[in-house]
């Protein structure tokens, strides 16, 4: 039985989730757990060639520092200790965001962890979510129960290739509609892809917002 709860104070509901992310590069608000717990993402990280096994999340400030490990740990505990009051708090958090970003570390843990997600999704109206996942089945289990004619307007579930320079692949796209990708420094984009522009606008997302885009299937990014 989830709890009912209601955060009169930002205050109260940073209580229970503890922290988000404020990154330099995003327009808005993001939130991120360790990449060492991905699940697909573990599997593909003993895999030569893939895009996790040289993940950029597992290197630089996302895993050196110790104070990042430790706020990633405080927000799966937030959420693991009641989920509905985690639910209720993103709310309070995310509330009045122009977009916010799921994941900027990390991947869904659990289908559950992606309804609790959509939850807030659908209590956040005003928002745009970019979700962004390996976890093709937790998705199609979800969206199967809960929208099986279509996503909310106001997410997006950006389903990550596995490989740089892969084609788009149609029934992958059309698993939520959208995808990501990578191109690596020696090839070109995909054709077709949006080009994320951030490396030329000083690793900011400036004006850009294709990846809450619907209409933009394909956002392709040059590999770290
Ligand atoms: S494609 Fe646009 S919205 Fe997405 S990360 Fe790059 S700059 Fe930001």
């Amino acid at each position: 039985m989830q709890t009912v709860q209601f955060f009169k104070t930002k205050k109260a509901a940073l209580s229970i989730v503890s922290s988000l992310s404020n990154t330099s590069k995003m327009p808005g608000l993001s939130w991120g757990i360790s990449a060492k717990l991905c699940k697909t993402g573990a599997k593909l990280a003993k895999m030569e060639g893939t895009v996790c096994a040289d993940c950029y999340a597992m290197k630089g400030s996302y895993s050196m520092y110790p104070a990042v490990a430790a706020a990633h740990g405080k927000r799966l505990e937030g959420y693991n200790a009641d989920r509905g009051a985690w639910v209720a708090a993103m709310v309070r958090l995310i509330d009045g965001q122009e977009c916010f970003r799921w994941f900027d570390s990390g991947d869904l843990q659990s289908p559950d962890m992606l309804r609790d997600i959509l939850e807030i999704v659908r209590a956040t109206p005003a928002t745009k979510h970019w979700i962004a996942t390996r976890e093709v089945m937790f998705v199609k289990t979800v969206m199967a129960e809960l929208y099986p004619a279509g996503l909310p307007a106001n997410v997006v579930i950006r389903v990550s290739d596995s490989k740089p320079d892969a084609k788009l692949s149609i029934d992958r796209a059309g698993i939520t509609g959208n995808v990501s990708q990578v191109y690596s420094k020696h090839a070109a984009p995909q054709a077709g892809a949006h080009v994320c522009p951030a490396p030329t606008q000083g690793g900011a997302c400036g004006d850009c917002r294709a990846c809450w885009s619907k209409s933009v299937v394909s956002v392709t990014y040059k590999i770290h």
